[in-house]
């Protein structure tokens, strides 16, 4: 059988990233980026898709009618039937047609999907998920996206909004989310809740090498930047770090105690820059989960990396 390879393209809140991966072994042949950029409109959002889809085409040195398609996943809601983006707050569009004017364009079949949806389809197929059919993809950052994968699945729930696992309570009454709920775990296990319990304590007093690299309008703190200071033995960013793997830790016994996965894979630019977050998130989360599945339970880091979003959104296309 001839090799298959089909685009896929991840569309996050600060990049569009395009690759021509080969659907049976997920390797990625050739790839192209560019920043999101806040878009005019829709017709603006499509083109700038095109530019990178075309320029990782040429790369690969395929000719585009040999190619399977395209498949894209998105950070914001999705139509799936109709290939339109619903509503995507990071890239400042609603309501794109996306998959039509790409399908007249590139004349290939094109499918659309959720960043993190595609993502754990990658993990699924080549990453850390691989003969695993029962797992649950979490991916640590400005929130918390996270995917389910139920008997080799993605579980979508009755109304698609299965796996917002950034959205479970821990804490009643807790800090205000964007959701319009309090107390979700992303508000105190995200690299946001992270930058922002290390703003309370500078703000305090406390002494901290973060305090010039906090933008203090958008409260915005680098992965790199926070592991660096725990590194350096720096208090305030240790004890951020403590407090959000912690509750990590409580959200994540959480989903072992009701889902009984058989791994929980967690990724994303905070995970691999701060094992300590990782390390105490899994001890916690043992420390609190039921008897049986707290030994049980398989802990691993996702394998994609930044790749994860480009592969499983070629994979769509399957
Ligand atoms: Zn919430």
């Amino acid at each position: 059988m001839a090799e298959k390879f089909a685009v896929g393209v991840d569309l996050g809140g600060t990049k569009i990233m395009a690759g021509v991966v080969n659907l049976a072994t997920g390797r990625l042949m050739a790839s192209a980026k560019k920043k999101t950029r806040v878009v005019a409109d829709g017709q603006d959002l499509v083109k700038r898709i095109a530019m990178v889809v075309d320029e990782a085409i040429r790369d690969a040195g395929i000719e585009t009618k040999k190619l399977a398609g395209i498949g894209i996943g998105a950070a914001g809601m999705v139509d799936r039937e109709k290939g339109i983006l619903l509503a995507a707050a990071n890239i400042g569009a609603n309501d794109v047609n996306i998959a039509e004017p790409l399908q007249e364009q590139f004349g290939l079949h094109v499918k659309l999907g959720n960043d993190v949806e595609v993502a754990t389809i990658g993990e699924l197929a080549f990453g850390a998920g691989r003969e695993c059919d029962n797992f649950i993809c979490l991916f640590v950052g400005t929130g918390i996206g996270s995917g389910i994968v139920y008997q080799g699945e993605i579980l979508r729930g009755f109304t698609g909004t299965a796996g917002e696992v950034g959205h479970i309570v821990v804490v009643a009454d807790g800090r205000d989310c964007g959701c319009g709920n309090f107390g979700c775990l992303e508000t105190y296990a995200s690299r946001t809740a992270i930058a922002r319990n290390c703003v309370y304590d500078i703000n305090r007093g406390f002494d901290s090498v973060l305090r010039d690299k906090i933008d203090p309008t958008k409260g915005g703190l680098r992965s790199k930047a926070i592991a660096q200071a725990v590194e350096m033995g720096d208090l305030v960013a240790t004890r951020a770090v403590d407090h959000a793997s912690c509750m990590m830790g409580i959200g994540l016994a959480t989903l072992v105690n009701f889902y009984n996965p058989q791994r929980i894979i967690l990724g994303g630019g905070l995970i691999e820059a701060l094992p300590v977050y990782f390390d105490k998130a899994e001890a916690e989360a043992r420390r609190r989960s039921l008897r049986i599945p707290s030994h049980k339970t398989e802990f691993v880091r996702a394998e994609l990396g930044d790749y994860a979003g480009t592969i499983g959104a070629a994979l769509l296309i399957r």
